[in-house]
């Protein structure tokens, strides 16, 4: 970003801070988008080809997605260029100097991202007393442990359901993904009565229309295996999982997975996107056209800052939760109500409430996005 006004517009960056620590060869770089609603939450990415430019779009995103789940907070990020496999030692190091740096700025929090994780929040908050997802020792709530996004991908599935007259007893599921989000997707869903007949991951398909063993999947997961390897079902390649009938097909694995060229093989009624961005603008509007229904990723899978959110302020595992549910259960009624009401898409219909909202903490703050 040689001009680091050059993405400024009205919502943001407030700031943008360049940070170089020559002993140990760091550069990295924080961008504070918006913080009308409250400190900024946002990952710090390590990446050896991550630039300004990229840390703002994230940074950016993340304003939208704290404000679409509803939470007391604006978005920022920030990025170390660096490659995150470096001996530990020096990664330690690296982590702690920039949190050092940073650490005055109490208008961003700290959270992991691509190339960091638990351990590197725990460094952070020793040498700043301030970030998220941290190690249970130290208060954190492991939200890929206890499934948190997945837990709100059952909701806003739900929610959905109702929507369309689809009775989740007994709803086909196929999972795109069998990760974090994936498994625990699944397991929230076969809770509620939903029958899970396919997944995938990067390896491979596994299909069963009378439903699969998540039990065994989980097994097999542990053991480093793929879902492919599953026992007693019918198998496919990796792009297989696109042509399972199903009612709900979710996808949580990677972005840009449907788009004009394959979104013709979907056979389902309602997408619940865990990942982040898996369908392309016009391959969903493709859906819309058919009339399938499509839960944008940042309404339906804002489980993990929900929760995050909560473990900054102290919060309980039981009261994340229930705040995941309530704030997720509300967002996917407005969404859809919105986009019913307006005739729009509902990722259009998320983006208009998120950018109301952040309008709206705007308006209450003397300098606007600071
Ligand atoms: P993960 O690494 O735990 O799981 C990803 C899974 O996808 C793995 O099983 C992998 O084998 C599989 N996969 C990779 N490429 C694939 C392909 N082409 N086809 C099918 N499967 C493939 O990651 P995760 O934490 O579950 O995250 C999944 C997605 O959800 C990412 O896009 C992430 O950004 C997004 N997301 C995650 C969270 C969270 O709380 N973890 C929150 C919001 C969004």
């Amino acid at each position: 970003m040689h001009d680091p006004f050059a993405f400024g517009d009205q919502f943001g960056p407030a700031q943008v801070i360049h940070v170089q620590i020559p002993k140990l060869g760091l550069k990295g770089v924080l961008v504070v988008d918006n913080v009308a609603a409250g400190p900024s939450i946002g990952g710090l990415r390590m990446a050896t080809d991550v630039s300004a430019e990229e840390c703002f779009r994230l940074a950016r995103a993340m304003t939208l997605k704290n404000a679409a789940a509803g939470l007391p907070h604006g978005g920022g990020k920030s990025v170390l260029m660096g490659d995150p496999r470096m001996p530990i030692a020096q990664k330690e190091q690296w982590i702690r100097g920039f949190a050092a740096a940073l650490g005055d700025n109490q208008h961003y929090i700290f959270g992991p991202d691509m190339g960091t994780n638990e351990q590197c929040m725990a460094w952070v908050k020793d040498e700043i007393g301030r970030s998220v997802g941290l190690p249970r020792e130290v208060g954190g709530i492991p939200l890929d442990d206890i499934g948190a996004t997945g837990f709100g991908l059952a909701r806003a599935t739900e929610i959905a359901c109702g929507r369309i007259g689809l009775d989740l007893k007994g709803a086909r599921v196929a999972i795109q993904g069998y990760g974090a989000v994936g498994r625990h997707s699944a397991r929230f869903l076969a809770e509620r009565g939903a029958v899970i007949v396919a997944a995938s991951d990067s390896r491979g398909t596994i299909m069963d229309a009378k439903g699969l063993d998540l039990a065994a999947l989980n097994a097999i997961k542990a053991a480093g295996k793929s879902v492919a390897e599953a026992k007693g079902a019918s198998r496919g390649s990796v792009d297989d999982i696109l042509d399972v009938a199903c009612d709900i097909w979710i996808p949580a694995a990677r972005p840009d997975v449907v788009r004009a060229d394959n979104v013709d093989r979907l056979k389902t009624r309602l997408v619940v996107q865990g990942a982040n961005i898996p369908i392309t603008v016009e391959a969903e509007r493709f859906l819309a056209e058919r009339g399938v229904l499509v839960i944008p990723d940042f309404i339906a899978n804002a489980g993990g800052v929900i929760c995050a959110a909560m473990e900054y302020i102290g919060a309980s595992q039981s009261a994340a939760l229930a705040a995941i549910d309530e704030k997720i259960s509300r967002n996917v009624e407005e969404v859809l109500f919105n986009a019913e009401k307006n005739k729009v898409l509902p990722r259009e219909a998320a983006h208009s409430l998120a950018i109301a909202r952040v309008k709206r903490a705007m308006e209450t703050r003397r300098w606007g996005i600071v």
